[in-house]
């Protein structure tokens, strides 16, 4: 039933963002969301028994402040600096709603995160995509315009691309009337973070997840660090909308799992060196695949279309991520997940490109 045009234009009508699929059935190979294969670290599993469910009468600390506290220590910050979420999906919104409210268009790569133009049509923010080059890179004399904010991830997804801390540096230089968001998602994997640059720029904000490097998507905890103004700010957003967001158990599941600094570190490690094994094994096959520094692998074959691979794929139960849109619709997105994993997806691949 069609909505009459005067009721329409009360409504906020939006194109939601699509999430890789999250299949029901047991025996396949999920590469397609960038979860890591392992576990969280051991003592989260303790955490979770020790746990008395009476306390979930109550409500949850609405500062997190055993997380908050666990996050400082283990970067070197005041509490005052780090603001938690519910994933850093939650981080990032909040953010677009408490810094980017100018009339000017934020600025973000053409391709990039997917999320990012759907809270900016959310939250009623002018937005203007930036081409990356032809090899993915950011030229950061394009975001030297006048502007409303910046946003991009480091390492960029989907393509994996690295930027270095100097060329973003200069970005936030030339910026100083915008916040500049880095979403570091996927920084643990082999990048350098630009968080040691909060104390230099009042205009940068950096975005950390839980999901990845920690095994902990199902938990949903993101952070941002920045100065104790820019967070304060976000804090009174955030107090403006839900006090209580972030669960009791992911607030000491996640702290326990920042106090695991030797596990964080075995299963990063383990997950680069599948991610540079797997990079040999495709170029094998005749894949080609931008040099990622994420636990994921952007790729396209020299005949075989993607497209196709994927459906393949899918097939054989291996999921990855395909997007048919422009610049992109001959790459896959391929998580790094285990070595048995990947030995099961390059046989299956050596099948589908007829190796
Ligand atoms: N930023 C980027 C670049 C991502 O790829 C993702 C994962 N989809 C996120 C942020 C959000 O991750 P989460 O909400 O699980 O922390």
């Amino acid at each position: 039933m069609a909505v009459r045009e005067e009721l329409l234009r009360n409504i906020r009508s939006v194109e939601p963002y699509v999430p890789g699929e999250q299949p029901k059935e047991n025996d396949i190979i999920k590469l397609n969301t960038n979860e890591n294969p392992y576990p969280p670290c051991p003592g989260v599993r303790q955490v979770l028994n020790d746990f008395d469910i009476c306390k979930m009468r109550l409500y949850p600390d609405t500062n997190s402040d055993v997380l908050v506290s666990e996050l400082a220590k283990k970067y070197n910050l005041d509490k005052s600096q780090i603001f938690v979420g519910v994933g850093s999906d939650d981080v990032i919104s909040m953010a677009f709603m408490t810094f980017f409210n100018s009339d000017k268009p934020i600025l973000f790569p053409d391709i990039t995160y997917s999320f990012y133009d759907v809270w900016a049509e959310v939250h009623r923010i002018p937005y203007k995509r930036i081409s990356l080059d032809n090899n993915f890179r950011i030229n950061p004399n394009d975001y030297k315009s006048e502007n409303g904010g910046i946003i991009f991830p480091n390492p960029n997804a989907p393509t994996g691309v690295l930027e270095s801390v100097e060329m973003i540096e200069d970005i936030i230089k030339a910026n100083p009337n915008s916040i500049v968001m880095i979403d570091e998602a996927y920084i643990d994997f082999g990048g350098e973070s630009c968080l040691k640059l909060i104390d230099k720029y009042e205009n940068l904000l950096v975005i950390q997840t839980f999901s990845k490097s920690r095994s902990m998507a199902g938990m949903r905890i993101g952070f941002a660090m920045g100065n104790s103004k820019l967070i304060k700010y976000l804090n009174d957003v955030k107090f403006s909308v839900n006090s209580y967001t972030m669960n009791q158990l992911s607030q000491i599941c996640g702290a326990e799992s920042v106090r695991d600094e030797k596990y964080f570190k075995n299963t990063v490690e383990l997950i680069i060196n599948t991610r540079e094994k797997t990079k040999t094994a495709l170029a094998e096959l005749g894949f080609e695949f931008t040099d990622s520094k994420s636990n994921f692998l952007f790729v396209k074959h020299n005949s075989v279309k993607a497209k196709y691979i994927f459906e393949e794929l899918k097939k054989k139960k291996i999921y990855v991520r395909y997007w048919n849109k422009p610049r992109i619709d001959n790459y896959l997105r391929i998580t790094v997940g285990t070595p048995e994993e990947m030995s099961k997806l390059i046989s299956a691949l050596k099948e589908i490109v007829n190796v």
